[in-house]
């Protein structure tokens, strides 16, 4: 087991204000995997004030922007050469399967790290343009010190794709931890002091709600960053703005993936699977509602079926597993009653729709649901288990109006032989990220959400723009 009694604060492990700690539950073995302090608003008036610090008396936000970023070149070089540990630990953690794990969970964060180093070379954080009067220096500065709050499903990603924007920018970062995945902070941690990142840049909170609540609205935080759920992101969205603090916010989504006609769907079948149930389903970006052309609709949900029901279930540790359980008992419960009223609703289950025959673990069967209508609950909430819905569309402009009858806008795919037409469809998606003929995030393109999506965005400069103020300096005009 896993024990860590101490906090990450002002680069040192200090002990904890309080007394109180929290388990880190096996999603298999549904055993303690391992222990951390349950930080309290104490703990955070320290970590911020360590930030503070760090951004007000030292040197880190004013050194060149190529220094920090080596940090994080070295950082993904160590976290490379510990891949198979990370990954490991993260399944532990939240029973992602390994096999997709090792890339979703660990070699991705590797890439944001790099593309942040790259970015950190060549960005142009002051630039001159004509003036009334003169030339004005558009200078950007950062913002000074992030609080980012992140969910359990894709712990590291959503560290690194926080913290290493912020890094770049010249910022300070307090990190409250969902309290489901604590664990992989703390090697995090190791990894950036061993790369270099001075002390006090970056310092970690695990906690609950609560802690968050009161990080988002700490006078000495000058930026909120925030991955969860919608209703969480709403709250978060209005204690920040009592302040006009400002806020990023990633949150949930029902991804279309919509097939057009003519598909050769033994091609694209096993892709949009594979994007609708990775991470066990619990991906913001899933593709869960497969749009398909009535006249191709019984195809597209025979071999969407057939896919599904062979995915191997089991051990997240397993490098051959390709569903792991849920995170928590809560989480299955919940994917369980969504299922139920899918059944109520009247859609037709092909596959699944129960708990597999496992000994422990909090599992939920691989599912696919045909017959589905838009309106119903399963095809407008974000289930965040492995559950696909397979829907019939009448022509194009219908396939439309569906991928985009949805309170979410965050991804989506378009499958088609002419690509040109099917990105002239993805045009006409009311999302912020999407896909022509297969599921991918690019780390240099920015990436968040339309409506309910969220607010802002990540990857890119866009990205670590979201950690920059900008100040235009108008030059003495007699200076020439
Ligand atoms: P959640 O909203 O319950 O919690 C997310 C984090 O916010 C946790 O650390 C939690 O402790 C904290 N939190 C919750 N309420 C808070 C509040 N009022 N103030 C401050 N902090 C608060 O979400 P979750 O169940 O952990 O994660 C799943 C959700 O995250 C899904 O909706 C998923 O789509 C979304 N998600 C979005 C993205 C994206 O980039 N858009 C990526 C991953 C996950």
């Amino acid at each position: 087991m896993i024990v860590h009694d101490r906090l990450y604060i002002g680069g040192e492990l200090v002990a904890p204000a309080g007394t109180g700690t929290i388990d880190v539950i096996n999603p298999f073995t549904e055993e303690v995997a391992g222990t951390v302090p349950d930080a309290t608003n104490a703990d955070v008036d320290r970590a911020v004030a360590a930030a503070r610090h760090t951004f007000d008396t030292t040197d880190w936000s004013t050194r060149p922007a190529s220094e920090r970023a080596e940090i994080l070149t070295k950082a993904s070089a160590l976290i490379s050469g510990r891949m198979d540990e990370l990954a490991d630990l993260i399944a532990t953690e939240m029973g992602s399967p390994k096999g997709w794990g090792i890339f979703g969970q660990v070699l991705a964060p590797t890439m944001i790290l790099d593309y942040y180093a790259g970015l950190g070379q060549e960005y142009e954080f002051e630039k001159t343009r004509a003036g009334l009067f003169g030339p004005v220096v558009v200078r950007r500065e950062p913002i000074g010190v992030a609080a980012a709050i992140v969910p359990w499903n894709v712990p590291m990603f959503e560290n690194v794709i926080k913290i290493a924007p912020a890094i770049i920018a010249g910022c300070t970062v307090v990190l409250k931890t969902a309290p489901e995945t604590p664990l992989d902070a703390y090697v995090l941690h190791e990894i950036l002091t061993e790369a270099g990142l001075p002390p006090g840049v970056l310092n970690i909170i695990p906690g609950g709600r609560e802690v968050g609540a009161y990080l988002v609205t700490h006078p000495d935080v000058d930026k909120v960053t925030f991955t969860g759920s919608s209703a969480a992101g709403m709250k978060i969205a209005a204690a920040a703005g009592g302040l006009l603090r400002p806020v990023t916010l990633e949150l949930g989504g029902k991804s279309a993936a919509i097939i057009l006609e003519g598909s050769d769907l033994d091609a694209i079948i096993p892709q949009i699977v594979d994007a609708g149930v990775m991470n066990n389903g619990q991906a913001c970006v899933a593709q869960t509602r497969i749009l398909a052309p009535q006249g191709m609709y019984d195809q597209v949900l025979e071999a969407v079926t057939e896919k599904v029901a062979a995915l191997v279930v089991g051990d997240p540790l397993d490098p051959t597993t390709q569903i792991g359980p849920l995170v928590a008992a809560r989480q299955r419960e919940r994917v369980l009653g969504l299922i139920d009223q899918g059944k109520n609703e009247g859609a037709r289950i092909t596959t699944g729709g129960g708990r597999p025959e496992q000994e422990k673990g909090w599992f939920v069967d691989p599912t696919v649901f045909g017959d589905v209508e838009n309106s119903m609950t399963i095809a407008q909430e974000e289930i965040f288990g492995p559950v696909l819905s397979v829907l019939p569309y009448s022509d194009e402009a219908n396939a439309i109006k569906q991928a985009n009858d949805s309170l979410y806008g965050l991804c989506g795919t378009v499958w088609g032989t002419d690509a040109a037409h099917a990105t002239d469809v993805a045009r006409q998606i009311k999302t912020g990220t999407i896909g022509v003929n297969h599921f991918a995030m690019a780390f240099s393109a920015p990436f968040g959400g339309y409506k309910q999506s969220g607010l802002g965005r990540e990857l890119g400069p866009e990205g670590m723009e979201a950690y920059l103020e900008t100040k235009s300096i108008s030059l003495d005009p007699a200076a020439g």
